[in-house]
This record gives C-alpha cells, structure tokens and sequence, in this order.
C-alpha cells in the first residue's frame, strides 16, 4: 500500500491553476524530495496529500484512505512552512510539545510509563533531552525544528512531511538535521520533503520529484541531475549544483 497516492490531480485557488493531472506517489520507506521554483505548487501539493485542501477533480489517498477523510492524524508528523521561522512567543516547554505528540496513543487520557519512555526516547533522538523545560520560543531555529521532529517520533508517525524546514536554520544545524532524518528513513519511516537546496534533496532523498504545476520529474536522485527536467521546471540557467556548505550558507560569515 502507498503511503501517498496523488492521481490526476488538479487545483485552483482562483482561476490560474496551481496543480494540473498531477499523479504522485510515496511508498513505504520511501525519502521524497519534492523541489520547485517558489510558487510551483509544492505546499498545495502537500496540502492536498495531506488531505488539508481538496483536489478540483482527481484523488488524494493517504494510507489507502481518501486523505480528506483520513483521521488517524498521529501517523502523521507534519512541519508546515515557515514553523522554523516563527517569531511569535509559544508558551510551552519542549517536553510538554513532545509529550502532546503521545496523547493520541494514550487515547487522549493519562499517559502511563511506556508512553513517558517514548517521549524521552524521542527527546533523545533528536538531541533535545538537555532542552526540556526550556520553552519553545527561547529555542533557535534548528531546536525547534527537532522538537518538532521529536514530536512526530513520540506519536510513533510513519510519515514525516516537512515544508521548507531549515529555512532560518545554520548550516550546520541544518547538515544534523538532515543526517538525523536519513538516520530516521533507515528506521523506515517515510519522509516528504519540500527543500529549496537541490543539491541537498539529491544528497540525502532516495526520490526526486521536480514540479511546476505539473510533474517534470519524478524518479531517482541520479537521473534527475541528468535530465533537463531542472530547466523546464525552472527555466533555463538552472543547473543542479553539488552540495557546496559555503555556496547555500544564508545566515554565513561571507
Ligand atoms: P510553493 O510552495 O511551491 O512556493 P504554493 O503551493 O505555496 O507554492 O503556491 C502555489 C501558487 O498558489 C502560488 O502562485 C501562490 O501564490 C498561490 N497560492 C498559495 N496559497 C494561496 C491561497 N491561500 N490563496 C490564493 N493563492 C494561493
Ligand atoms: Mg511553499
């Protein structure tokens, strides 16, 4: 069974269309880079798969269920755009936002030992145990970006969908983190990544999928670099680079 399973999918917000016959799928286990140039379509794209926003005509699956029905939420970790960047004051502690990610497991009632045992194991995971009283809006970028993470690990998802989520993060943060995930696809957790650094979505993504309104690529890392799929999608002077720190550090010292 696909995780994700977009066929012919088409949307509009208002009369230019955003998505067009886009068919789409994420297998289990499965590490998807989606990139686009800004305003492609990649949010909505997510949105819709995530059952978020309704596709004008075509289906939008999620574990086998129509995604707009499907209501068995903690499978899903969900980091949507700009969450790294906020600037508003969240008044919770980083275990308090973890442990909210194992409420669905405990049935919304009181949590029992295994359930404080996940919470601390997915703290651990991702390197935030040190953090756990701090509140989330006394983090940097790349804390809170792991807390969301560890939120996702606590509620035991299987997919993890990530919109732009080391936007504001520092390169180095940023390599952790990418690390971190591919350490979490190993375990077999299927992660949707929408990532502006191509060369980083070629790196550690086990699928490519390149998108402006429709699908001009979708298939491995390798072939996508190879194909001319970057400069239909972006128009031309594109090409892919390697993964260069110093080329892609926005928050640097140059
Ligand atoms: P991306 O994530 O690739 O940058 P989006 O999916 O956010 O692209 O947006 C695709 C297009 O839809 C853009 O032209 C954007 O301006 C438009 N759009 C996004 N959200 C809305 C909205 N809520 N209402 C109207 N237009 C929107
Ligand atoms: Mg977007």
């Amino acid at each position: 069974m696909s995780v994700v399973e977009l066929e012919d999918v088409t949307f509009s917000y208002t009369e230019v269309p955003v998505l067009e016959g886009v068919d789409l799928s994420i297998e289990e286990g499965e590490f998807l880079g989606l990139v686009g140039p800004n305003g492609s379509g990649k949010s909505t794209l997510l949105r819709i798969a995530l059952g978020l926003e309704s596709p004008d005509s075509g289906t939008a699956e999620l574990f086998g269920e129509p995604a707009e029905a499907f209501d068995d939420g903690h499978r899903i970790g969900y980091v949507a755009q700009g969450t790294t960047s906020l600037d508003q004051s969240i008044p919770v502690t980083v275990s308090e936002a973890v442990t909210m990610g194992r409420f669905p497991h405990a049935g919304y009632g009181r949590l029992d030992a295994d359930d404080r045992d996940a919470v601390e194991d997915a703290m651990e995971t991702v390197g935030v145990s040190d953090l756990a009283s701090r509140k989330l809006d006394e983090l940097s970028g790349g804390q809170r970006q792991r807390v969301f993470i560890a939120r996702a690990l606590a509620c035991e998802a299987d997919l993890l969908a990530l919109d732009e989520p080391t936007v504001g993060v520092d390169a180095e943060s940023r390599d952790a983190f990418y690390d971190l995930l591919a350490e979490l696809n190993d375990r077999g957790i299927a992660i949707v990544l929408i990532e502006h650094d191509i060369g980083t979505v070629t790196e550690y993504a086990t699928t490519v999928a390149c998108i402006n309104q429709r699908v001009h690529y979708h298939g491995d890392p390798e072939g996508f670099a190879e194909s001319d799929a970057l400069a239909d999608a972006y128009g031309a002077g594109q090409r892919v680079l390697e993964h260069d720190h110093s080329a892609h550090d926005h928050g640097g010292d140059q």
